[in-house]
Formats: C-alpha cells, sequence, structure tokens
C-alpha cells in the first residue's frame, strides 16, 4: 500500500482533528502518502481529494470539529454513489481508506470494503454509542461540556430554590447523560436504557425539598423524551415548578480533552498500523484500556453496552 485516505463523517466530535493528524503522521512515518476526502462521502463521489503533508495537519490537534468538514451523503447509501466513490479513489490513486465517524459511517465503509477497496473505521462521535470500543473520541469532550453546565445551572437552582430538567445528547444511548449525571451529582437521571416511573420522581423530589434540599437537578436523555415533554409530565401530577434547558449542540464542539487528543491519536495511528496490513473491514476501539480492532460489523449489528453500574451507583449516591 502506497497511498490512503482519511475522511471524517457523519456527526462531527472533538478529537476528530487528532485522529486525522494521526492519520497522515503516522502514515508519512510508515512512508505512505495520505490524501484528505473533504465532506466525507459526498465529497469521495465529487473527488475532494487532496494530498496531505505532516505540516497540513499543524495546529489542528486542539481544535473542535474536523478540518476536513462532515456531510451526511444519501448518494453514498446507494450501489452507484458508492461505485463512484471508488472510481474516485481509483483516479487518485488511494488504495485504502479511514473512516472517522459514527455507526452509519461504518455500514458505508463496510459497503466500501465489500467492493473490494478496504477501509477501517474509527469511532468518532460524542455519544459513545459504538459497539465494541468502550470509549468514542468526543465523548470526554462532550461531558465535560456537559458537566461545566450542569454546576452553573446548579448555581441558579440553588439560589432559587428550583427544580431544574437538563437535556442531553446521546442520540439512543444514555452514557452522555448517566456520566454527566453521575459527575455533575444530578438527583435523577433519565436514560433509554432503563423505564423511569414519574410517580418514583416526583415523590423523590418531594422527599428531597421535605428534607431542605434547595435544589434538583434532573438528567435526561434525549433518547428517552425531550426535557418540556418531560417538565409537563412533573408539573401534570405533581405542584412542582421546573426549568427545563437544552444543551443542544454546544454538546458537539469545543476544545478537544487530552483524553480525546490521545484517543483520537491511538485510534488514527492504529488505524493507519490496520491497514498497512490490507485489511479492511475493520474498526479500531479500546477495550479495558487496550486499544484494539474487530470487525467492523460488530458496530452495527450488535447493541452498544451502557455501563449499567454506574446507573445503580448513581442511585445510590443521589440520596
Ligand atoms: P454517523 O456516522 O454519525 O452514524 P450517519 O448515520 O448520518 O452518521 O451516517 C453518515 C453517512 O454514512 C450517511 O450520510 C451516509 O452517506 C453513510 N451511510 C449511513 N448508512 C449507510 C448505509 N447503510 N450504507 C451506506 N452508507 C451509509
Amino acid at each position: 500500500m502506497k497511498r490512503i485516505g482519511v475522511l471524517t463523517s457523519g456527526g462531527d466530535s472533538p478529537g476528530m482533528n487528532a485522529a486525522i493528524r494521526a492519520v497522515v503522521r503516522k502514515g508519512i512515518f510508515h512512508g505512505l502518502e495520505v490524501a484528505g476526502i473533504y465532506q466525507g462521502y459526498q465529497g469521495l463521489i465529487e473527488g475532494k481529494i487532496e494530498t496531505l503533508e505532516a505540516r497540513d495537519v499543524g495546529d489542528i490537534i486542539q481544535r473542535g470539529g474536523t478540518k476536513l468538514y462532515s456531510a451526511r451523503c444519501e448518494a453514498f447509501k446507494t450501489e452507484e454513489g458508492q461505485l463512484k466513490a471508488i472510481e474516485q479513489m481509483k483516479k487518485h490513486g488511494l488504495e485504502g481508506l479511514v473512516v472517522i465517524g459514527g455507526d452509519g459511517s461504518y455500514q458505508g465503509a463496510m459497503a466500501l470494503t465489500k467492493h473490494g477497496f478496504p477501509c477501517v473505521g474509527v469511532p468518532g462521535t460524542i455519544d459513545n454509542d459504538i459497539p465494541g470500543t468502550d470509549y468514542t473520541i468526543g465523548f470526554d469532550t462532550a461531558l465535560n461540556t456537559v458537566i461545566e453546565a450542569i454546576d452553573k445551572i446548579r448555581d441558579t437552582a440553588t439560589s432559587h430554590e428550583r427544580t431544574f430538567i437538563i437535556e442531553v445528547m446521546g442520540r439512543d444511548a444514555g452514557d452522555l447523560a448517566l456520566w454527566a449525571g453521575l459527575s455533575g451529582g444530578a438527583e435523577t437521571i433519565l436514560i433509554p436504557e432503563d423505564d423511569f416511573d414519574l410517580d418514583e420522581i416526583i415523590d423523590r423530589l418531594e422527599k428531597g425539598r421535605k428534607r431542605g434540599k434547595r435544589h434538583s437537578i434532573i438528567i435526561v436523555a434525549e433518547g428517552v423524551m425531550n426535557g418540556n415533554a418531560l417538565a409537563d409530565l412533573i408539573t401534570s401530577k405533581a405542584d412542582i415548578e421546573t426549568r427545563v434547558s437544552v444543551l443542544g449542540h454546544v454538546q458537539r464542539g469545543g476544545s478537544p480533552t487530552a483524553r480525546d487528543r490521545v484517543l483520537g491519536s491511538l485510534f488514527g495511528a492504529h488505524a493507519v498500523e490496520v491497514l498497512l496490513q490490507n485489511i479492511g473491514g475493520r474498526a479500531v476501539g479500546m477495550k479495558n484500556h487496550q486499544v484494539v480492532d474487530y470487525d467492523m460489523t460488530k458496530a452495527f449489528t450488535t447493541k452498544h453496552e451502557t455501563d449499567m453500574s454506574l446507573y445503580t451507583l448513581s442511585k445510590e449516591l443521589s440520596i
């Protein structure tokens, strides 16, 4: 293998730049040429492909977002789109591709691999929802953004003796809500991995108030319901006034934490090592603190497992 490509696809996440930098520089370390593909699969079909030198990925490790931009591309879901993409890659002399993105992007990468073009996946999403890896790039930064917000909301919640509902991202996974709730000291955490009991939530709020608690923080994962809907449910059943804060896309941005920069660097570098063996259809991840690679199909045919011991612990601690 002499020349490989790298792209970012789907939802962006902080730390993707560290992964791009690692792919480019690890590739160069091994004597490869590395090309960046702009705007994900859309740019691949359109041939937005440029060779990246070591200096081209300088000064990006500390930046959120992705230098290569991202996109969603419906055309790429068709075989016709995929074949066009392969044609472009052949035209630009590429022999392998690193795809940094979520499970949707992995499905695209697997399709290319099945057409004979080796791809390796790197997990980039704030949702931490990719099966086969304990962590994804961007999760830690998003988590820190959320707890910064919780801390600030807690100040005003205490001053005014209020109950706050904070809606956090995570798609169908509760990881962000759970980790943020535990580290932000939330009284109640609602995640899609468990049913919730409205009466129990209300009971907790009322008991807390009687014990002299000046505030309550409820974290709700977007995969459960939106924050306003939860507020309506609570007020329909009890005389409890709530304030809702939907954190939204701030959770996607910002300078990556050290942890996400390290993860991005480790994953990007490992992806190049895998491609160098001419192996496609693999995904890179972290399992029990070790960098691993595994069959990429696992990432979209199995279900991500949230660490439910944290959920149990959060309940035990939020008394
Ligand atoms: P993420 O990678 O963050 O999960 P998406 O699900 O939006 O984000 O996927 C990103 C892109 O990957 C899509 O816009 C599409 O181009 C490609 N993709 C998603 N699903 C498939 C699929 N089943 N087959 C081929 N390509 C896909």
